[in-house]
C-alpha cells in the first residue's frame, strides 16, 4: 500500500499533524523512535513510573496521545528510520522496529524530528557524569531517574531553570546553576514573552523554586573544567565577558558528581540534507534549517518539515507548525479544495506568529558566541566519537581542509555513531574562527544513510551461508 503522507516523529509537530491529517482523509502512517507520541517536551512516562504523579507536561502529552488515538492513522512506535530515497511517485522509507524491517510507501512526507541538543566542549565533557541539559529532561520525564546526588546545571537558555527545578522537585541537590547569560538580557527578552502568559509564570516560577531552595544561581559565568579519575567529581567555575569568554581566574570549585550541560538546540537536518532539500544557516533559529515556505513546503517537491525541525521554535509552535503543514499537503494532493484549506487554517496561521515570538526569544538566548570556543583547551575532545581533539581538527583546517566535508574526510570527525551531531557546531566554530567565514559560508556536511545505527541483519536480510554463490576458483 501507498500512503498519502508519512510523518517521521510524534512530537507535538508530528501527532499534531497526523491527528489533522487523518481528519482531512489522508491515509497516513506516522513513525517516532520513541514507544508513545509526544516528543522531547511532552514524553511519555516509562512503564516502571506509570503512577508518578503527572507534571504539566505530562499531562498535556496524555491529551495529545488521547487525540492521537482518537483518529485513523497507522502508527510504528519504537521504530527509528534510517533512509528515506525519492523516486518518481513519491518516497521510500526504511526503519527497523521491534517486528524488523519496515519499508514504507508514500507520495508525501512530514518531516517532523524535532530538534537535537547543542553541547560545546568544555574540559573534561567526555567524563562519566557529563550528560546534555535534554537528556536530562527525558532521563527525568521517562524514568525518574536523577542525573546524580549533586549536581552543576550550566550552560544557556531555558533548559537551565528546567532541569535544575526537575532535579530539586524529584529530591535531588543542585550544587550550583552556571548560566553564560546575565540576568539583563533574560529581562530584554520579557516584551517578546508577554504575549505567553501561561510559560513566562512558569519559568518565573522555577526560578523562585530555586531561589526558596537556596540554589546559587550564578550569572555570567561558565564551566573552566571538569575533574575526576574516573567519573565528575570536581567542576571548576569562572567569570565570562559579553563574548561568554573565559574573564580572569577561576573563582569557584564544587563537589559535584554530575553535570548538565548545554548550549541550546539545533534542528535536527539530517533527513531533509539526505534528501538534498536546499538548507540555510538562521542563528536566531538554532542553525542551519531547512529552506520552507510558510506551510512548510521544502524545495524537493512533496517533502515538507514542521516543527523544531525547520527552525527552533518551541512547542506551542511545533504543535500549530504540524497542523498548518499537514493541511497544505491534504490540498497539494487534491483532498482539500483551496477555500477549505483557507477555511481551516487561517485560525491557527493567526495564533502562530505570539507563539513564534516567545520560542525565537528563548532560541536567541543561546546563539553561540566566541567565547564557547575559547573555553576549549587544545587537548579537549571535540569529536568523541572518533576521539579527535581541538588540536587535531584546528591542523586539519589550517592543513587546507576549510569546508565540512573535507574536514571529515580527513579526520573521520562527524563519522562516528553520533553521525555529527556533537562534535558538528564546535567544529564549525572553529573554522569560523581560523577562516574567517560566517557559519553560512562554511556550511554543514552531507548527509548519508545510516540516519540510524542500523544493525547488519536489517540490510542483508535472511540469509544462509551455504547459499552464498562461491565462484569457480580461477585457472592457474
Ligand atoms: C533532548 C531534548 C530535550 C528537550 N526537552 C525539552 C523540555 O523539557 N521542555 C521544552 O519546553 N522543550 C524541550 N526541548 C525542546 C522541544 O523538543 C521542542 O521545542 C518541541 O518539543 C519541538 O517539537 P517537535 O515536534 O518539533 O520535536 P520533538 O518534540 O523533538 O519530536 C521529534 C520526534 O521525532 C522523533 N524522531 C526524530 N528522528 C527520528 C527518526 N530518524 N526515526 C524515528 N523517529 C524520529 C523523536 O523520537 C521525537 O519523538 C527539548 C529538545 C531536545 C532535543
Amino acid at each position: 500500500m501507498t500512503y498519502d503522507l508519512a510523518v517521521i516523529g510524534a512530537g507535538p509537530a508530528g501527532a499534531s499533524a497526523t491527528i489533522e491529517a487523518a481528519k482531512a482523509g489522508l491515509d497516513t502512517v506516522l513513525i517516532d523512535e520513541q514507544r508513545a507520541a509526544g516528543g522531547q517536551v511532552w514524553r511519555a512516562k516509562g512503564p516502571a513510573i506509570k503512577a508518578a504523579p503527572a507534571t504539566p507536561e505530562g499531562k498535556t502529552g496524555d491529551r495529545l496521545r488521547a487525540a492521537l488515538a482518537a483518529v485513523t492513522a497507522d502508527r510504528h512506535f519504537s521504530a527509528r528510520v534510517w533512509d528515506i530515497e525519492r523516486h518518481t511517485d513519491g518516497f521510500r522509507i526504511s526503519a527497523i522496529s521491534p517486528t524488523g524491517a519496515l519499508t514504507i510507501e508514500t507520495r508525501a512526507v512530514l518531516l517532523a524530528g524535532g530538534a537535537q541538543e547543542r553541547v560545546f566542549a568544555v574540559p573534561g565533557w567526555t567524563l562519566p557524569g557529563v550528560i546534555g541539559l535534554g537528556a536530562a529532561t527525558a532521563l527525568m520525564k521517562e524514568q525518574l531517574v536523577l542525573p546524580g546526588n549533586r549536581v552543576i546545571v550550566a550552560g544557556v537558555g531555558p533548559l537551565l531553570s528546567f532541569v535544575a527545578h526537575e532535579i530539586i522537585r524529584n529530591g535531588g541537590k543542585v550544587a550550583a546553576v552556571v548560566d553564560l547569560n546575565p540576568l539583563s538580557v533574560w529581562l530584554r527578552c520579557l516584551p517578546d514573552l508577554i504575549g505567553s502568559p501561561g510559560l513566562l509564570v512558569r519559568g518565573a516560577w522555577w526560578r523562585l523554586r530555586l531561589w526558596a531552595a537556596g540554589v546559587a544561581y550564578f550569572h555570567e559565568c561558565g564551566i573552566r573544567s571538569i575533574e575526576g579519575d574516573r567519573a565528575v567529581s570536581r567542576v571548576t567555575i569562572g567569570a565570562v565577558d559579553a563574548n561568554w569568554c573565559p574573564l580572569g581566574a577561576a573563582t569557584q570549585t564544587y563537589d559535584a558528581d554530575a553535570v548538565c550541560l548545554g548550549h541550546g538546540l539545533a534542528p535536527a537536518t539530517e533527513a531533509s540534507r539526505l534528501l538534498g532539500a536546499d538548507h540555510q544557516y538562521d542563528g536566531g533559529q538554532g542553525g542551519w534549517k531547512p529552506v520552507t515556505d510558510d506551510v512548510g513546503r521544502t524545495t524537493v517537491p512533496g517533502l515538507f518539515v514542521a516543527g523544531d525541525g525547520a527552525g527552533v521554535q518551541g512547542a506551542a509552535a511545533a504543535q500549530l507548525q504540524g497542523r498548518i503543514s499537514a493541511l497544505a499537503i491534504a490540498e497539494d494532493l487534491g483532498l482539500l479544495t483551496t477555500r477549505e484549506w483557507r477555511r481551516r487554517s487561517a485560525p491557527l496561521i493567526l495564533r502562530i506568529g505570539k507563539a513564534q515570538r516567545f520560542g525565537r526569544a528563548m532560541t536567541a538566548l543561546t546563539i553561540p558566541r566566541p567565547g564557547l570556543i575559547e573555553a576549549i583547551a587544545p587537548d579537549t575532545l571535540v569529536c568523541r566519537c572518533e576521539g579527535l581533539s581541538r588540536h587535531d581538527i584546528e591542523a586539519e583546517i589550517r592543513a587546507g581542509a576549510n569546508w565540512p566535508n573535507a574536514i571529515k574526510s580527513g579526520t573521520r570527525c562527524g563519522m562516528g555513531p553520533c553521525g555529527g551531531r556533537y562534535c558538528t557546531e564546535t567544529v564549525t566554530e572553529l573554522a569560523c574562527r581560523i577562516t574567517g567565514k560566517t557559519p553560512g559560508e562554511f556550511g554543514i556536511p552531507t548527509a548519508r544513510p545510516p540516519l540510524r545505527p542500523v544493525p547488519i541483519g536489517c540490510l542483508s536480510g535472511e540469509f544462509d551461508y551455504d547459499d552464498l554463490p562461491i565462484p569457480p576458483p580461477a585457472p592457474l
